[in-house]
């Protein structure tokens, strides 16, 4: 099958934005250039529109799109997971978490996500509803607790390994998480290490996201969150850290030489009030920075643009200074370096012959997108999620003209207001 997607402007995320097209052979780019429509199957105009690599959501939790607008401006982190989150959570099931996560991909979908990384429960059927719908994941079964607790939830997370690593196409990933430092005792971090490296994934893992982590982890083991980790192991792993709101120096002089890097969530952190990464710092010492959204409840939509604006913006804002991040690396974040954080920066992250052709398309013909200076900073500072049309993910249009192929969209809209309707 060969797609051919004519005379758009290519953001490759590795060279200077070109008018060019993009052919696509089975599920890999096959040129990048001026191709003969006649060799091609399908023809797409992208006249007046970008193509840039599908966004990359490395942080999130999408069963949690029934929570979306559920406990807004009531509890920091742990009063909302204790007091709102896990009561609720305790009544899921399979089919609630297949019926939510589907929910989120549809959400993805329309704003320009392709891939994401997960961490849950049930995530055998988040695996279905990826499946269903043609995305890209990286899931893993959240290992959280100690003793016999932790034992059973390690067992099912090597289980969903077996039954879905590689799965549909090769579009499912499975990796090993680790809930937190505060929730998972030194035993159960090694369990996860021990399966981790059996398996030979990533480990993906919720780190320095509040100052009570910090505090928890100083009074129980006497030392600080990144050594703790360190002291598990965890950091000869490649290793996804999600927030780190409270790095400073000395865990920087560690995570320099950590594999892997930080998923910064700042619109998870803020509504929260847990605070916010100094990712500028981070950048500056070489340590990969990435971009999650987090779960709904705590951020209450999936859209990587609006992401994005608030992750530029907001360190302006701190270091009182425009320059210190520009438009160009929160696009990457949102795409390459994602890739990177997942280690799959050789098939994911930009447009490039050979690479995964998992792409997006938006058009530029919209008052709020005109008159264009610069496409890359129109990109991130003024396109939102509803602007994207179309989505080709491992080669196959997902979405054209911001239709879904394959499902109805209005029954998955229906179903989460019945179950919302009966859970809550
Ligand atoms: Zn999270």
């Amino acid at each position: 099958m060969k797609t051919l997607i004519k005379n758009g402007y290519i953001v490759s995320m590795v060279s200077d934005v070109q008018k060019a097209d993009v052919l696509i052979e089975d599920d890999r780019i096959a040129l990048i250039g001026h191709a003969d429509e006649s060799t091609a199957d399908k023809v797409i105009d992208a006249t007046d529109k970008v193509v840039m690599p599908g966004l990359i959501n490395s942080h999130t939790h999408v069963a949690m799109s029934l929570f979306r607008g559920y406990s807004d401006d009531e509890f920091t982190l742990k009063d909302w997971l204790e007091k709102r989150m896990w009561p609720i959570e305790d009544k899921f099931d399979r089919d609630i978490v297949y019926h939510a996560s589907l929910l989120s991909c549809v959400e993805m979908i329309k704003s320009g996500t392709t891939t994401f990384n997960d961490m849950y429960f049930f995530e055998d059927a988040t695996a279905e509803a990826v499946e269903k719908i043609g995305m890209r994941a990286i899931l893993s079964r959240c290992i959280i607790g100690e003793g016999e607790q932790a034992a059973e939830r390690t067992k099912e997370a090597e289980e969903l390994y077996q039954s879905y690593h590689n799965k549909a196409e090769g579009r499912i990933k499975i990796c090993v998480a680790l809930h937190a430092p505060n929730t998972c005792p030194p035993d159960t971090i090694k369990r996860g290490i021990e399966l981790a490296d059996r398996l030979g994934t990533p480990i993906h893992i919720h780190y320095l996201e509040t100052k009570s982590e910090m505090d928890y982890v100083q009074e129980t083991y006497g030392t600080s969150v990144t050594e703790y980790l360190k002291k598990c192991g965890l950091f000869q792993y490649h290793t996804m850290l999600a927030h780190g709101v409270q790095i400073n120096d000395q865990d920087i002089s560690i995570l320099k030489d950590v594999s892997g890097g930080v998923v910064y969530n700042p619109i998870s952190n803020l509504k929260l009030g847990s605070g916010f990464a100094d990712v500028v710092k981070l950048m500056q010492h070489g340590i990969t920075v990435a971009l999650g959204t987090d779960g709904q409840g705590s951020t209450n939509t999936l859209d990587m643009f609006e992401e994005m604006k608030l992750a530029a913006y907001l360190q302006k804002g701190i270091y009182h200074d425009p320059t210190v991040i520009s438009s160009r690396d929160v696009l990457k974040m949102a795409t390459l370096e994602g890739a990177k954080i997942l280690g799959m920066d050789s098939e994911l992250g930009t447009l490039e012959v050979g690479k995964k052709a998992d792409m997006i398309i938006i058009g530029l013909k919209q008052p709020h997108l005109n008159p264009i200076h610069q496409i890359e900073a129109l990109l991130a500072y003024s396109v939102n999620g509803a602007d994207v049309e179309t989505s080709i993910i491992d080669g196959k249009v997902v979405m054209e003209n911001r239709v879904i192929t394959g499902i109805n969209e209005q029954e998955i809209i229906d179903t989460a207001n019945r179950l919302k309707r009966s859970l809550f």
